[in-house]
């Protein structure tokens, strides 16, 4: 998965948050090695030597991308999305890990009860969620939710009695069902779109104590700093019995302007990563990446790096005919905040 390191060492606040981790650990002599440690050493080796030449040489990179693959080879086989929240998710359980290790260290044991005193107020306030068998835990916050992680509500209107019940959940990407020539703006909007639960989906209202018709719908109640947009290339079909790729034209913009959120409607993102799938199916596939650096696009293949011209990222939106000789397909974008323009 080598199409991520560049992603991911493009994703500025990631990529100060690792460099940051990687300073304040180095010297901690007995520390396994495990997938975070080897991210923060290949983004220091790659930040050093910016540091000597004052540009990243994208071959260099590419060399130790390679080196550091070893440790990801294990990993190639598996599906680009999937691959992307096991890495997420790995590293928040690794930084997790570490936090318990130290707060369970007698040197921290003074703040550790700071921070219970804390917890407690928080309860004394009234907890946003009831205590589970009567332990109250708080999700874990890391840089890695700082970066990644926004929040989804998803909102019942009970049809019988109006009452609406939202409920949140946390998201690392948004899995995008897509469509012949349409656009991420319509997916998006599909994404929020009203559904209505009736027949044998109907919701069970708290307040009628009963099943009833309702009206779902799923808006962005906390956009992310960085908004990973994974389109559904892959799907299922039933007759075949197996997975087939979806070559359909989704056009992706390079400024793209969030509609389905809770508030602030003008939250707006800009393209900065794209991986792409080349290939006719799932099982025979390869990824690269297309990476912006100072306002120039990067093709990364394994071992290649080319400069491309950003006039030709639609050859990367998909194909409008089912029979199309180019399998070069936009499969997950990544999209930077530029803050909120209101
Ligand atoms: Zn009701």
């Amino acid at each position: 998965m080598a199409c991520y390191m560049q992603v991911l060492y493009f994703c500025i606040p990631f990529r100060e948050q690792l460099l940051d981790y990687y300073e304040n650990n180095k010297n901690v002599g007995d520390a396994e090695e495990n997938l975070l440690t080897c991210l923060a050493d290949l983004f220091s080796q790659i930040s050093s030597q910016k540091k000597k030449t004052g540009v990243i040489s994208p071959r260099r990179f590419v060399q130790r991308v390679k080196k550091q693959n070893e440790l990801f080879r294990s990993y190639m086989h598996q599906d680009a999305h999937e691959f992307l929240n096991f890495l997420l998710n790995e590293l928040v359980d690794i930084l997790e890990r570490e936090t318990n290790a130290a707060n369970a260290s007698p040197e921290a044991s003074s703040s550790s009860s700071s921070s219970s005193s804390s917890s407690s107020e928080k309860v004394a306030n009234g907890p946003s969620n009831p205590p589970v068998n009567g332990v109250r835990k708080d999700p874990f916050v890391t840089w890695v939710h700082d970066s990644f992680q926004g929040i989804l509500t998803n909102e019942t209107r009970c049809l019988r009695c109006e009452t609406v019940t939202a409920r949140d959940e946390t998201f690392f990407d948004l899995s995008l069902d897509i469509e012949q020539n349409s656009s991420i703006t319509s997916c998006l909007k599909n994404f929020s779109s009203t559904e209505t639960l009736n027949a044998e989906d109907k919701f069970f209202c708290d307040k009628c104590c009963s099943l009833q018709e309702a009206q779902k719908r799923m808006k962005i109640k906390k956009p992310p700093s960085i908004l990973v947009i994974h389109l559904k290339r892959f799907k299922y079909i039933e007759h075949l019995g197996r997975n087939k790729k979806l070559s359909y034209r989704v056009v992706f913009p390079m400024e793209l302007k969030l509609m389905n959120t809770v508030e602030d409607p003008d939250t707006e993102y800009s393209l900065f990563a794209v991986v792409v799938h080349i290939g006719t199916g799932p099982n025979h596939g390869h990824y690269v990446s297309l990476v912006k650096s100072h306002n120039h696009w990067l093709y990364f293949d394994d071992e290649t790096v080319e400069m491309i011209d950003e006039s030709t990222m639609h050859k990367y939106f998909g194909s409008s005919q089912e029979y199309s000789s180019n399998t070069e397909h936009g499969y997950i974008l990544f999209y930077e905040s530029l803050g909120r323009s209101s």
